[in-house]
Formats: structure tokens, sequence, C-alpha cells
């Protein structure tokens, strides 16, 4: 008989589980309040429950909290770990200091299936769905899970393309119940899968960015395959259309590649696209992937087109590159595999 893994699991559905051995809600709050605010790994460790709940976890359940199997760190403090699964799925998670401010990038997918051209986590293939249990696991499993203060769904995968998974972890992070994590800080981040974004935006309070890298549709399909059945028309009109609550943001994650996308007729279509709206931009460095000749746009022209949407009225924001050394950057991700496991 397989033990049931805890961590991944809402406080209703452990009640549910514990009710056999004669447990109550508060019982099932208690275990809720051990794994996801304790991180307590172990049900010995958890003081409080009954001999006869614990004995009942021990034979049939496990908490599901399991330590990274390697990590490595950059010279600007970010660590990247690598975590696999019992089935041997492997994926990457990404800490990054910054003053009071301690973000995860969490993988939803054990590789990706979006094949985006400049992404090395495409190269990698894929290899299955994250469960609720493993996306949270990355924010809990961590040696720093105490200092966490900002996730981001951008590590490896698409999380549009295992929603139910993404939709869990998220409630899990955000509820009383759980980590007690304000939506406003976790972001979830997407290539554009619009049934996905009607789908998220509705049920989940926390906020979206959309990967945009070019406001025209035919280059855009050269940079994210997925525009060819999902067009940008479309995801930034869901995006403008949608009553956003206070403090909630939906933005557009612009990479900029010099000679590229990076030209004054790409900031006007930028711009016009937008204008008028909620949205907001952030622009990004690219990091280079093996074998690919392109190069990031300079800091000045990254300036430049943070000026010029900013004073058309567009909140707009230039994002540092963290932990490109060590292969921790945006879309570097998948290189875990290389990663010494003695570290
Ligand atoms: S950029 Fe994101 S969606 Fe595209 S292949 Fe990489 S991980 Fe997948």
């Amino acid at each position: 008989m397989t033990s049931r893994v805890i961590c991944g699991l809402s406080a209703n559905e452990i009640l549910e589980f514990i009710t056999p051995a004669g447990s109550t809600l508060s019982h099932a709050l208690h275990i809720t309040t051990s794994i996801y605010k304790k991180r307590i790994d172990d049900f010995s460790g958890m003081a409080g429950i009954p001999k006869k709940l614990r004995e009942f976890l021990e034979m049939f359940a496990v908490t599901g909290i399991t330590p990274p199997v390697a990590s490595q760190v950059s010279s600007d403090g970010t660590v990247k770990y690598l975590f696999r699964t019992e089935s041997n799925k492997e994926f990457e998670t990404v800490y990054i200091p910054d003053g009071k401010r301690n973000t995860v990038c969490v993988s939803t997918q054990s590789g990706c299936r979006m094949g985006c051209p400049f992404c090395v986590t495409a190269r990698y293939g894929f290899a299955g769905n994250l469960s609720a249990g493993e996306i949270v696991n990355q924010v809990i499993g961590i040696p720093f899970a105490d200092k966490v203060t900002h996730i981001v769904f951008m590590g490896m995968g698409e999380p549009m393309d295992n929603l139910e998974n993404v939709l869990k972890s998220c409630e899990i992070l955000t509820s009383e119940w759980g980590l007690s994590i304000s939506p406003r800080n976790i972001t979830v981040s997407t290539v554009g899968i619009t049934p996905g974004i009607v789908r998220f935006l509705e049920s989940s309070s926390c906020n979206l960015t959309v990967s945009l890298h070019s406001p025209f549709s035919e280059e855009r399909k050269l940079i994210i395959p997925a525009e060819k059945k999902y067009p940008v028309q479309e995801v930034v009109s869901i995006l403008r259309n949608f009553p956003l609550r206070k403090h909630r943001r939906v933005s557009l994650a612009y990479v900029m590649i010099e000679g590229l996308n990076d030209t004054d007729l790409h900031l006007r279509a930028l711009r016009d696209l937008i204008t008028g709206s909620q949205i907001r931009v952030n622009l990004l460095p690219y990091h280079k992937v093996p074998e690919d000749k392109h190069t990031s746009s300079s800091a000045e022209r990254m300036q430049y087109f943070k000026h010029n949407l900013v004073i058309s009225g567009i909140s707009a924001s230039v994002r540092k590159s963290r932990g490109e050394d060590i292969s921790a950057a945006c879309g570097l991700l998948a290189t875990g595999l290389k990663i010494n496991e003695q570290t």
C-alpha cells in the first residue's frame, strides 16, 4: 500500500484522510500548521497530536517535505537547488535573496512542452507535471524556507500546462491554514495560454505575468511558438478587460535582445498594445543560451524603453539579472543535471 503524501493536501483533504482515525478538524489544522508553517518533516516531531493519530499517520502517510539533492551558490548569493522525485523527475528551484525581499522561483513541470527556442528548459524535453505538493515543497523544503517573502512561478515548465496543480499550490501558499503568504507576493508566469489565463484570473488572487518578447505576431511566433495558437492580441484583450482587484498585478515580461526586439518600431507597437490599460511591463536582460549568437540589449537601451513607456503612462521597470553564473537566471534552468550532487 502506498503512503499518502500530506504536503499538497488542503485542510479539508487532510480531515477526510484522518477521520477514520477518529480525528477532528482541529487535528487537521494542527497537521497543516506543523507541515506548512513549521516545516516539520517527521510525524514523531509533531507535538500535540494524539498518540492514536500519530500512529495512524506513521503507518499510512509521509509528510512529503523533502530536501533538494544538490545545490549551487552564485557569487551574488542566489542559490539554485536540484530536486528529484521518487519517480526520478528532476527539476530546479532558485532562491534569490535581495535585502528584505527573498524570492523563490519554483518549477511547475520537469522540463517543458512549449518549445521556446531561447529557453534551455525547452531543450531538456518534458518529463512530467509536478504535483501541488512537489511545487509547495520547493518553498518549504529548502534551507532558507523561513526567510521566503515572495514566490514566482517562473522556473521549469509552463504553469498553464499544469493548471490544476498550480492553482492548488497557490491555495496552499496563500491560505491561513497553509503558508499564509499574501497573494500580492506571488506571481505566476505564462507564455499566454488563453483558456488557462481566464481560469487562473477567475480562480486565484495571485499576480500574473505573460511573456511577450515581441508585440508583432509573426515575430513572436519565432520566439514563443504558443503564439500560433494563442495570439497575443487575444491575450492582451483578456488582461485589459478582466476587472482587477486592488493590489493585484498583471504584467508583460519583455526580454530585450539587441537588434531583434529593441527597435523604436517595437517600442511604439508595445506602447500601442497596452496603453490605457492597467498592464505593467517588466523589461529583462537576455541571458545567452548555449550556441546562440544573440546578445542582450544594452542597459542604456533598456532604460530608454522604460523611460518612453513611463512617459506614455505605462508602469514599467527594468529587472536586474541574478544568478547568471550558475545558470539560474530566467530561461537558463534545466542545466541542473550538471550540479555537483556533493555540493
Ligand atoms: S520559456 Fe517557459 S514556456 Fe517556454 S520552453 Fe522555457 S519554460 Fe517552457
